[in-house]
């Protein structure tokens, strides 16, 4: 399954950048999808739901899927056209000398995290009783148990 390969690498590269954040819980996602990466957004979704149970930094951090246009390049003209639309044959010349620019990749473009709370103390704090609401309920069904 490419998707899944894909949901691996995307969740290998939040990870890294939750640890250099010091970032405990991730909430979403955003991803670019070339549209001819030939990954389907659905397959992908679903990949991400089934990995991301797996993850306690990624239990239920939800997937926004954002599509990047695919463009080829022409050699002989030297124009870019909408590969979706025209594929190899360029339409300024009728070239077949082109190449793709970009629209294969999938890229992370942004990452929210969840903020938990867990600040060092604060010189500022005033002492005394805090009103922290204790909240240990964090509504997360994990219905299939890890191991
Ligand atoms: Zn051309």
């Amino acid at each position: 399954m490419h998707e899944l390969g894909v949901v691996f690498y995307i969740i290998r590269d939040v990870k890294a950048v939750a640890a250099e954040n010091k970032v405990s819980k991730v909430a979403s996602v955003t991803i670019e999808l070339g549209e001819v990466s030939g990954v389907i957004p659905e397959y992908l979704t679903d990949c991400w739901e089934w990995a991301c149970k797996k993850e306690p930094l990624m239990v239920g951090a939800t997937l926004n899927i954002e599509t990047m246009e695919a463009v080829t390049f022409c050699e002989d003209c030297r124009q870019e056209y909408p590969t979706v639309k025209y594929a190899k044959i360029c339409p300024h010349c009728g070239s077949e000398n082109t190449y793709l620019l970009r629209g294969r990749d999938v890229n992370i473009k942004d990452i929210t995290v969840m903020d938990c709370g867990q600040g060092e103390g604060d010189a500022n704090e005033p002492s005394g009783d805090y009103n922290v609401e204790e909240n240990d309920h964090n509504g997360l069904d994990i219905s299939a148990p890890i191991e």
